[in-house]
C-alpha cells in the first residue's frame, strides 16, 4: 500500500491491564464497533485480537489482551498468560489500562511486564464516569506518578466514550509514518469464524453463573453461506461435565435457546447478513487441562 499523506502514521498499540479494568470495552470504542466481547466477569477475554481503526490521519492497529493471571496452574491459564506476553512485545505503544483510583498488586503486575518493553507507555485511567470526586482521583494519580514511569496519563471512560479523541490523537503522534496495513473497511485480523464463536462465548459468560463459564468453550464445526444468502452455522459448546451440560441447556431447553437467539442477534448484526444458528452442547471431561484440544480450539499462537 501506498503512503496516503505525509504524515500518515500507522502501528500497533497494546492495550493491557488486569483484567476487568475495560480493556475491552475501550477497544470497542476506540473502534467504533463492538468487536471484543465484554462481561462484568474477569477473563472474559481468552484471545489476542487486532482491533483496526482508520482515519485520515492514519491506522491504529490495537492489540486486546487477556489480562495476565497469576497462579496459572491449569493449561487454558498458561496459555492466556503467554497471548498476553506476547501482546505486549514488539508493539509501538503500550498502554497500561487501570480503574479510576484503584492501583492492585495486579496492576503492579501488568506495569512490570510493560517496563521490560522498551517502548512508549501510556497510563489510561478508565471508568472516571464512577470517580465524580476530584479531591480523590488527583491525588491518587499524583502518588502513582511519582513512583512509576508514565510517558503520558489520559482520563476517559470507555463506557461513555469520554477522552477517546484526545486519547487516539496522542496514540497516533507515536506511531511511526507508515502506510495502512489494511484496508479502510477492515475491523479486524480475525475471521467471521472466530468471532461467532466469541459471540456464543460471550452469552454463555453473560448468562451462566459462578464458574461454569470458564469451564466452557465454543467451537465452530461449521459456517457456510448458503445460496440464499444466510451464513449457517453450527457451534458446539463445549463443557466439562454432564451436570453442566443440563444447565447450559436449562429447563425445557430454555438456556440454550436464549444463547443461541442473542448470539444469533449479535451475528447478523456484524456479518451484515441472515444467520442460521445451530447449537449443541457435548461433554469433554478436562478439556480446560488439555493441551491439543486448546490448540485446536485456538488458544495458543
Ligand atoms: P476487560 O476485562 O479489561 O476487557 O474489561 P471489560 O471491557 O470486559 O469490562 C469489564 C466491566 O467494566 C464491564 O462490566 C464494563 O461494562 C465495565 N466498564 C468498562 N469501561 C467502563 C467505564 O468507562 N465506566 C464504567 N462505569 N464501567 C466500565
Ligand atoms: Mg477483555
Amino acid at each position: 500500500r501506498e503512503l496516503p499523506h505525509e504524515d500518515y502514521r500507522c502501528g500497533l498499540v497494546a492495550l493491557a491491564g488486569r483484567p476487568n479494568v475495560g480493556k475491552s470495552t475501550l477497544l470497542n470504542a476506540l473502534i467504533g464497533f463492538r468487536l471484543s466481547i465484554v462481561s462484568p466477569r474477569p477473563q472474559t477475554t481468552r484471545h489476542r485480537i487486532l482491533g483496526i481503526n482508520t482515519t485520515e490521519a492514519g491506522q491504529i492497529l490495537y492489540v486486546d489482551t487477556p489480562g495476565l493471571h497469576r497462579g496459572a496452574k491449569r493449561a487454558m491459564n498458561r496459555s492466556l498468560n503467554r497471548a498476553a506476553r506476547s501482546a505486549i512485545s514488539d508493539v509501538d505503544v503500550a498502554v497500561q489500562v487501570i480503574e479510576a483510583a484503584r492501583w492492585t498488586d495486579e496492576d503492579e503486575a501488568v506495569y512490570a511486564a510493560l517496563v521490560e518493553q522498551a517502548v512508549p507507555r501510556l497510563l489510561v485511567i478508565n471508568k472516571v464516569d464512577l470517580s465524580k470526586d476530584k479531591g480523590v482521583l488527583l491525588p491518587f494519580v499524583a502518588k502513582l506518578a511519582e513512583t512509576h514511569a508514565f510517558d503520558e496519563i489520559h482520563y476517559v471512560s470507555a463506557l461513555k466514550r469520554k477522552g477517546l479523541p484526545e486519547l487516539e490523537r496522542a496514540l497516533l503522534a507515536r506511531l511511526p509514518v507508515q502506510p495502512p496495513v489494511y484496508g479502510e473497511d477492515e475491523v479486524t485480523d480475525r475471521s467471521e469464524r472466530f468471532l461467532a464463536a466469541e459471540m456464543v462465548r460471550e452469552q454463555l459468560m453473560l448468562r451462566l453463573d459462578q464458574e461454569l463459564p470458564y469451564a466452557t468453550t465454543v467451537e465452530i464445526e461449521r459456517f457456510e453461506d448458503r445460496p440464499d444468502g444466510v451464513a449457517e452455522i453450527h457451534a458446539v459448546i463445549w463443557v466439562e461435565r454432564e451436570g453442566q451440560k443440563a444447565i447450559v441447556i436449562g429447563q425445557g431447553g430454555a438456556q440454550l435457546k436464549a444463547i443461541g437467539s442473542a448470539a444469533r442477534r449479535h451475528m447478523e448484526k456484524m456479518f451484515e447478513r441472515k444467520v442460521f444458528l445451530k447449537l449443541w452442547v457435548k461433554v469433554r471431561e478436562g478439556w480446560v487441562d488439555d493441551e491439543g484440544m486448546l490448540k485446536r480450539l485456538g488458544y495458543t499462537d
